[in-house]
């Protein structure tokens, strides 16, 4: 199975050790950990843990590396992000579009994704070693991202193509699934109900019932919300029949 492991990060000659912390909580909130920093500026340091805040793990296994050589040992594909777009002869494409690319990829291959410095990017000999450049579309006026900002939106995107799902258990209730049938009960309840409270004349029903369930289907009720449903139209009837 292709796995998110196999994807390292490769941050190349920060400057700023709280970029290198920041970087690390981007790639963990996506599920990434493969982090290598070439020849950092200043590293370890308690501002890279500061902003790390809670991805210190990430930072503890990263593996430090004097040059981009040894952090490229094994990998089959290397994407250089870059800002600029200098006129090179390499294929450019977006992260959507390398994220596609590596998912094409047989499943053992190690895959490299490497970051340039904060005031001059990657150098061209560093760009040279890069089989892909990745280019995040931007404002053409000012274009150039912070150094996390662009790792979270590679590893947003390499989490949106491996794994998508959101828990839904944990952000909201527990839904229960309803089936067609009872969604059809439902609108059969509506008619009658609607009739009752003589808002729908049966001898002229227009399209209502139509345009009810086209609201109705296009909103995926869970159980909970039919149960209400079918509360609100009995409690209506109920006031009809009563006055
Ligand atoms: N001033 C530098 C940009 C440095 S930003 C330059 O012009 O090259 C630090 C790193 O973040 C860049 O080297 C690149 O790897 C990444 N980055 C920032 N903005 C990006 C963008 N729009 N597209 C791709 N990578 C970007």
């Amino acid at each position: 199975m292709k796995t998110v492991d196999n994807i390292r990060f490769i941050l190349v000659g920060t400057t700023h050790p709280g970029n290198i912390g920041a970087a690390a909580r981007a790639m963990k909130t996506m599920g990434l950990s493969n982090l290598h920093l070439v020849s950092p500026k200043i590293y370890p340091s308690a501002e890279a843990t500061a902003r790390a805040s809670g991805a210190d793990d990430v930072l503890a296994r990263a593996v430090v590396h004097d040059d981009l050589d040894s952090a490229l040992v094994g990998c089959q594909q290397v994407y250089g992000m870059s800002a600029r777009l200098r006129h090179l002869p390499v294929p450019v494409v977006n992260p959507r579009q390398a994220v596609a690319r590596i998912q094409q990829t047989e499943d053992t291959a190690q895959i490299a994704i490497v970051f340039g410095r904060e005031h001059s990017g990657l150098s061209n000999q560093e760009l040279d070693r890069c089989h892909h450049l990745v280019n995040i579309p931007a404002n053409p006026e000012y274009s150039s991202l912070n150094l996390a900002a662009a790792v979270q939106v590679i590893a947003y995107e390499l989490k949106m193509s491996f794994d998508p799902t959101i828990e839904v258990g944990r952000i909201g209730e527990r839904r229960d699934a309803i089936d067609a049938n009872d969604l059809e009960h439902l609108y059969k309840h509506f008619e009658q109900s609607l009739i009752t409270i003589g808002f729908l004349d049966p001898e002229q029903p227009k399209n209502l019932m139509r345009r009810l369930r086209r609201l109705f289907n296009r909103a995926e009720l869970d159980r909970n919300e039919l149960q209400i449903l079918h509360g609100i139209l009995r409690a209506a009837e109920t006031i009809r029949i009563n006055e």
